[in-house]
């Protein structure tokens, strides 16, 4: 492990279908899980991610999708996810208004303290 984003916890390998080959946990966070930065950063269809409770491999694309494939926040969901699925995390986000989706664009955004849509502009109201 090193400060240069090659970072990793524990081993995940997978085949074409997202199979689990070989599996890996390390204890991370808060639990025992697999993450890997530079494959969340660097190959978006290699496993990046395995909660502690479920054997399901995520792919930087799964967090693109869980995210309205935006990058900001992709980046930002796989930073904070340390036990649970991201689901379950993006979930999270949205009861406490940590991510909002624009009445008037529909795209999705990190509100902590926005008052503006960052894609059309529009204020926000609470
Ligand atoms: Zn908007």
């Amino acid at each position: 492990m090193n400060e240069k984003g090659s970072k990793c916890i524990g081993v995940c390998k997978a085949d074409r279908h997202g199979r689990i080959t070989k599996l890996q946990r390390e204890f991370w966070g808060q639990g025992w899980i697999f993450k890997d930065w530079n494959a969340f950063q660097k190959h978006r269809d290699s496993p990046c991610y395995v909660p502690e409770l479920s054997d399901i491999v995520y792919t930087g694309n799964d967090f693109m999708d869980l995210c309205d494939r935006q990058e900001e926040i992709a980046a930002c969901l796989f930073c904070e996810v340390d036990c649970q699925s991201p689901t379950a995390l993006r979930h999270e986000w949205e009861i406490n208004r940590e991510v909002c989706t624009c009445d008037q664009c529909g795209k999705m955004f990190l509100s902590y303290d926005v008052h503006q849509c960052p894609h059309c502009g529009c204020s926000i109201t609470e």
